[in-house]
């Protein structure tokens, strides 16, 4: 049975999904002022995680994804500066521009993380018209109210306010004195902002010119494209408190009953012990793993070793260990592909369940990972290759590539990158020579290499 911790419950739970067959899927997407770093991509690495355990329990997804490309306020209390505008002054470029380019810049890194993709990925600036009838509706129904600042959401209508843990009655008793004396709660949330002159991205609306207020636009995508059912909400921990408790308040509130039903957060990746974040600017890109010779499957691994309700410290020599077990791995898999033991049936099933377990029990990818190593030290047999290759649906590594190229070669191969960043240059050179004497060409690119037959 495939169990998902659920955040509002707190407990590990039996999955069951709403439809039959189909998962509906929602995970809050980047924000586009700038690069995404590795955190960033823990978060969806765990998405990708659970679409692909989805997927091997024989379930079809329909995923949706936001790109927040709509300049929202600095920090959840909606004060601050717009992110996006400020990317514009910084860049020199319009806040259209700014999103377009990190909107690529993201497309790309999950590309060469082989993340699995939701099927909807839909910009918020996209759904301006979809905001603006959640917002009428809410009003509609006596949840909102309007002010000389926009349009606000009134927690206190919703008795269901809180549930993710957000204690706004004992943050109230020693609240700081309240900035915008028209709001009823200090905590009630702004769905839709007037626009002060100088402000670029804007749009007409019943209540003036303005943009819409950072959590709505989750609430009227997830709606658009899953209606009022969706079985699986993610994102970072970070949202757990204030953007899904605000998204929970919203979507509960304009249906009349319980619109998500497992909220699933990944915790952090911390760097020296911190949370690596955008705006402490103490974050690694994956361009920067790739400068030093690593490549997104290497970080692919990294992810699988620690559960994603743990944080992770992120630190190079953990990264070179993933990418060490990665590469011996790979070469273990080479080496079962032509041999000729063969595994007893209830062999073959008892890996199958204990692989099952481990990822259907709230996605246990460390230990995942050891029944694979485990089913590796078997006697050479081409069903441990083949049941690898299942287990891959998973893991979403890719074989394939060194799978064609003999393993003395990779070896080689391996030995030469380490004597280019060792500046050992006659070594390197060398080691070449035989690289093409068995056949095969090594070709450099600025962080990596590839090998090609001859
Ligand atoms: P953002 O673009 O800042 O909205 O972040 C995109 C996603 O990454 C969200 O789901 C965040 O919760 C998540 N996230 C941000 N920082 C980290 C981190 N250090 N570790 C894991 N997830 C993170
Ligand atoms: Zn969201």
């Amino acid at each position: 049975m495939l169990k998902f911790f659920n955040s509002l419950t707190r407990k590990k739970e039996d999955f069951v999904s709403f439809e039959k067959d189909t998962v509906r899927m929602y995970s809050c997407g980047p924000t586009v002022y700038y690069y995404p770093h590795i955190g960033n991509m823990r978060a969806y690495l765990f998405m990708d995680n659970i679409r692909r355990v989805l997927k091997y329990n024989g379930y079809k997804i329909d995923g949706v994804m936001n790109i927040t490309d709509v300049g929202h306020l600095t920090s959840d209390a909606d004060e601050g500066d717009d992110k996006m505008l400020v990317a514009s002054a910084r860049e020199n470029k319009s806040p259209w521009e700014i999103a377009k380019f990190y909107t690529d810049v993201f497309m790309s890194d999950v590309k060469r993380l082989n993340i699995d993709l939701p099927e909807h990925i839909c910009p918020a600036t996209s759904v301006i018209d979809e905001i603006i009838a959640f917002v009428q509706g809410l009003l509609d129904r006596g949840y909102a109210y309007t002010t000389s600042r926009g349009v606000y959401f009134d927690i206190a209508k919703f008795p269901g306010y809180g549930q993710l843990g957000n204690d706004v009655n004992s943050k109230m008793a020693g609240a700081r004195i309240e900035v915008d004396s028209e709001k009823r709660h200090p905590a009630d949330f702004a769905l839709w902002i007037k626009a002060p002159q100088n402000h670029i991205m804007k749009w007409d609306s019943p209540w003036g010119i303005g943009y819409p207020g950072w959590h709505i636009e989750c609430s009227a995508i997830g709606k658009k494209y899953l209606q009022d059912h969706i079985d699986i909400h993610t994102g970072g921990v970070d949202h757990k408190t204030i953007h899904h408790e605000n998204e929970i308040a919203q979507a509960d509130c304009l249906e009349g009953h319980k619109v998500v039903k497992f909220w699933m957060h990944v915790e952090f990746l911390q760097v020296d012990g911190g949370k690596m974040s955008k705006s402490l600017n103490n974050f690694y890109t994956l361009h920067d793993l790739e400068e030093r010779g690593f490549d997104g499957e290497d970080f692919r691994y990294f992810y699988f070793t620690a559960h994603y309700r743990k944080q992770q410290n992120f630190t190079f020599d953990s990264l070179l260990g993933a990418r060490n077990s990665l590469k011996r791995l790979k070469n273990l898999v080479l080496e079962h592909k032509n041999g000729t033991n063969v595994l007893p049936k209830e062999k073959i099933e008892a890996y199958q369940n204990e692989f099952l377990d481990a990822v259907n029990d709230d996605l246990n990818m460390p230990v995942a990972l050891a029944v694979v190593q485990k089913l590796l030290k078997e006697e050479k047999s081409k069903d441990v290759f083949d049941l690898v290759m299942k287990f891959n649906q998973v893991l979403g590594l890719n074989f394939e590539s060194e799978l064609e190229i003999p393993k003395d070669v990779l070896d080689l191969a391996q030995n030469r990158w380490m004597a280019k960043l060792e500046k050992n240059w006659a070594e390197a050179d060398r080691i070449r020579e035989d690289i093409l004497k068995l056949g095969y060409v090594v070709k450099d690119s600025k962080d990596n290499y590839q090998i090609e037959k001859l």
